[in-house]
């Protein structure tokens, strides 16, 4: 790829491709989000996130340009395990939750389009890429990031480096088996933290007991309406004392709970950000989650280990793009 001479004012465009939308933005060298872009990811029909992901760069992109900004790359994060030296996503459905995106060469597309350098990552990686360069992490050596949205994603940096694996699975915390005998998982496996407190799961379930004819009052929350049943009005209704959203969000703490405890006693990093659009229902649960994973975890790292909730906001996965642009530059130039 072409490294271009910079001079002036100079940016990266960070995007967020989510299987829901499509985030881009241009990101100053101190954090600072200048232009976004959000885009409906299947804005075009059924097949078409490539198409969006290109739009969105273009538009970013086109704005940088009219305000007088140098754009020296490109960081994209990819909503699956990827392939970061092919550019590309490494695993079909479920695990890639944009299937199109399979075997398509994304980096070399936007390359094609912008002639930028490009890099690609898994989206939770990009995150935990931001939050150190950026965010809570800073400074931080060491860190966890539990992205707790729609699905659940998880991160790991140890000693200044993204844990990425051999196959670029590495960091998937939300598929960590946490009851052996627990329910069947989307990603395939069994009782995993993503079995119980992903957004879709939870309210998935919650559609199920109804159904099944159990009595809550999630059904006046959805208006009647089962199919509108969301993770945040389980939570909403769990703290209203409504049984049923207290079940669900108590089996859903108590794997969480677990999954802290797997990340304190496996790999003791400074600090655990947990974000995602679950996240915000989490923040009144905090210390009862560090209370339940002290009956999981060692109590002296537990103790030591800073737990971060942390609502997410859009611009910290365009911001986490970015992050992985500096990222890869240094560990391509043979410093990591
Ligand atoms: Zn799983």
């Amino acid at each position: 790829m072409r490294e271009r001479a910079v001079t002036g004012k100079v940016a990266t465009i960070g995007v967020d491709v989510g299987g829901t939308s499509i985030s881009g933005g241009l990101v100053r060298d101190d954090g600072e989000v200048l232009a976004t872009v959000e885009t409906p990811t299947h804005v075009a029909g059924v097949g078409t996130a490539l198409k969006t992901l290109l739009a969105v760069v273009h538009d970013v992109y086109a704005q940088a340009r009219a305000q007088g900004w140098t754009v020296d790359g490109i960081g994209v994060g990819l909503p699956g395990p990827v392939d970061v030296d092919k550019g590309m996503m490494s695993a079909a459905a479920p695990q890639n939750h944009v299937p199109e995106f399979h075997g398509v060469p994304v980096a070399e597309q936007i390359q094609a389009l912008t002639e930028l350098p490009t890099f690609v990552d898994n989206d939770v990686n990009a995150l935990a890429l931001g939050e150190r360069a950026f965010g809570l992490g800073r400074g931080a050596a060491s860190l966890a990031v539990l992205a707790i949205g729609t699905e659940v994603g998880g991160a790991f940096v140890a000693g200044d480096v993204l844990v990425r694996g051999a196959c670029g699975f590495g960091g998937e915390l939300g598929h960590v088996p946490v009851n052996f005998d627990g329910p069947r998982c989307q990603c395939g496996g069994r009782g995993c933290l993503g079995a119980y407190l992903g957004g879709r799961q939870l309210a998935a379930d919650a559609r199920q007991r109804v159904r099944d004819g159990a009595s809550s009052t999630l059904v006046e929350r959805a208006a009647g309406d089962i199919d509108a049943i969301t993770s945040s009005m389980v939570f909403a209704a769990a703290a209203a004392g409504d049984p049923l959203a207290a079940g669900l969000v108590d089996q859903g703490c108590e794997a969480l709970a677990a999954t802290l405890a797997i990340i304190v006693n496996g790999l003791d990093p400074e600090l655990i950000v947990i974000t995602g659009g679950v996240a915000e229902s989490l923040v009144p649960l905090h210390a009862d989650l560090v209370r339940r994973a002290a009956a999981y975890a060692f109590s002296h790292p537990l103790g030591s280990t800073r737990i971060e909730i942390t609502p997410s906001d859009k611009r910290d996965t365009v911001r986490g793009g970015a992050a992985l642009v500096a990222y890869e530059r240094a560990r391509r130039a043979g410093s990591r």
